[in-house]
């Protein structure tokens, strides 16, 4: 037995160091140092202290790990508060806008300790036992949230790159199966797969085509559709460039329609394109990496109309339901399409002893020793609860209507669109100048200069060519006046640069 008194006593001896019942006062010592630390973090007063790539770089020797020297751990928590926390960018900032980085829910961070510290492993039912079902359970939630058959089913990701590049396999090997009797998991590779092609709008996430490459189809078997002004895929042009390949002898096999595109938060028509993939025969998948969270709104409850017909999903709750990184799933219609991953490893998993009743997440995963990410949205959706995850939703789609109403009669700004989700997509302009390679180099100046003074991260993209910047909102506790700030000093730095150069 342990006892309150060896809390204060180092271990002297390495083994106890490792999580296990001898070392649960240390345990909680350890896990108390950091919070202090992390608290330390949260006082931060900006989003950045503005370090440059070479201030960083000096801390070589607090980076470094030496093999042959060990230090306390109160001296590397010391040390990382000097080399990461005080430089680490906070997503919680008000004044943080850039990227799909959400600040993150205290009863997640609660389910990733106990996951990280419990370490359980979800591959097959011996190792993850009712982890599986927990992970099971999330699925059949989100599942039953897109109205999706019963046949339906799912599993976490890393994320929607990973769930984007099994939706694509699936749809190249299921396409090859039914169409020509190829088994590609078995068999490789088939020189018809060189003429398949996937078509998305050309607003579409870089991981379709990241994928389509890393799945040997190329780039080019990926279709880019035009936008309409909203952003959105012209359905006539999907069904013109669908014809168009099908003439020149390839063969069209998935559309892959955005739920909330990453720039301009834009949907794709998603009932439209459900039935141009129904009349082709063809796979439809929905990449709801950014918008498919809203499922939980009121306001969005139009634009994912048409999603209960996808043959696959993708969902990232650590973009959008304020989870920490990875937390995220792919879904999937029929459950039996997963055969086109599964793997029966004898070691593991053996074919001959398949058993319903217990579940091996494993036979639908690519990876196989896999986080327990589902843990974090179980205690998120118990004591946050759907509702008000739903709220702080339409909480940060409001602010981007506030920021779009406040700045889109501005002389000073040009709006490229009306926000439809969380982000908005602008350039300061001067009154005046015509010229888009000065627009340009101010925008990117206004950028990088609040960057590095630690002021407003803002992102920036391009549309036609030109470069705009970008707002990305996900933090409910935002206000108005903070985004109105951001603008403030975005106009005043444009300003500098106009009379400075
Ligand atoms: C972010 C994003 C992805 C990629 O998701 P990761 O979780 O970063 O891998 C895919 N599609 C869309 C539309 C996205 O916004």
């Amino acid at each position: 037995m342990l006892s309150e008194t060896q809390l204060t006593l180092k271990p002297d001896l390495a083994v106890d160091y490792l999580f296990d019942a001898h070392s649960k006062y240390e345990y909680e010592a350890h896990i108390e140092k950091a919070v202090q630390y992390i608290k330390n973090f949260l006082d931060n007063t900006s989003f950045y202290s503005g370090a440059s790539v070479e201030e960083l770089r000096s801390r070589k020797r607090s980076i470094a790990v030496n093999a042959k020297e060990n230090i306390t751990l109160d001296d590397a928590l010391h040390e990382i508060k000097d080399v990461f926390l005080d430089h680490a960018i906070s997503f919680h900032h008000p004044h943080y806008v850039a990227h799909l980085n959400c600040p993150v829910l205290l009863p997640a961070l609660v389910g990733d300790l106990i996951a990280s510290s419990v370490n359980t492993a979800i591959e097959t039912w011996d190792q993850s036992t009712s982890a599986t079902l927990i992970e099971q359970e999330i699925i059949r939630w989100i599942c039953n949230k897109m109205n999706f058959p019963t046949q339906s089913d799912g599993v976490f990701t890393s994320g929607g790159t990973q769930s984007n590049f099994k939706a694509l396999l699936m749809a190249r090997d299921h396409y090859a199966f039914t169409h020509y009797g190829i088994n590609l998991k078995e068999n490789g590779w088939s020189d018809e797969v060189s003429k398949f092609r996937i078509f998305c709008s050309d607003k579409a996430h870089f991981s379709i085509k990241k994928n389509a490459a890393l799945l040997g189809m190329g780039y080019d078997s990926v279709i880019p559709i035009d936008t309409d002004d909203k952003l959105k895929m012209k359905t006539d042009a999907l069904v013109q460039a669908i014809e168009k390949e099908k003439q020149k002898g390839n063969i069209p096999i998935a559309i892959v329609a955005t739920a909330g595109t990453t720039d301009f938060g834009s949907f794709d028509p998603l009932e439209t394109i459900s039935k141009i993939a129904k009349e082709y025969k063809i796979w439809f998948h929905v990449d709801g990496a950014y918008g498919g969270c809203y499922v939980l709104t009121d306001t969005h409850k139009t634009q994912l109309k048409g999603i209960e017909y996808a043959d696959s999903i993708t969902i990232d709750f650590h973009k959008t339901l304020f989870q920490p990184v990875c937390s995220s799933a792919f879904l999937v219609r029929d459950t039996k399409h997963f055969q086109y991953v599964s793997y029966y490893a004898d070691y593991l998993n053996p074919l001959e002893s398949r058993d319903e009743e217990f579940p091996n997440l494993i036979e639908k995963s690519i990876q196989t020793t896999r986080r327990f990410d589902a843990l974090k949205l179980w205690f998120t959706l118990k004591v946050t609860g759907e509702t008000t995850l739903g709220s702080f939703q339409e909480k940060v789609h409001h602010l981007a209507l506030d920021v779009y109403h406040n700045i889109k009669d501005d002389i000073y700004f040009e709006v490229a669109h009306q926000p439809e989700l969380s982000t908005l997509v602008f350039r300061f302009k001067i009154p005046g100048i015509e010229d888009d390679k000065i627009l340009d180099t101010t925008n990117l100046y206004i950028k990088n200069t609040l960057f590095k003074s630690g002021k407003a991260s803002v992102a920036s993209t391009k549309l036609n060519g030109k470069t705009y910047l970008k707002f990305t909102l996900l933090n409910p506790r935002s206000t108005k006046e903070d985004l109105f700030e951001v603008i403030r000093m975005i106009k005043e730095q444009g300003l500098n640069y106009t009379t400075n150069n």
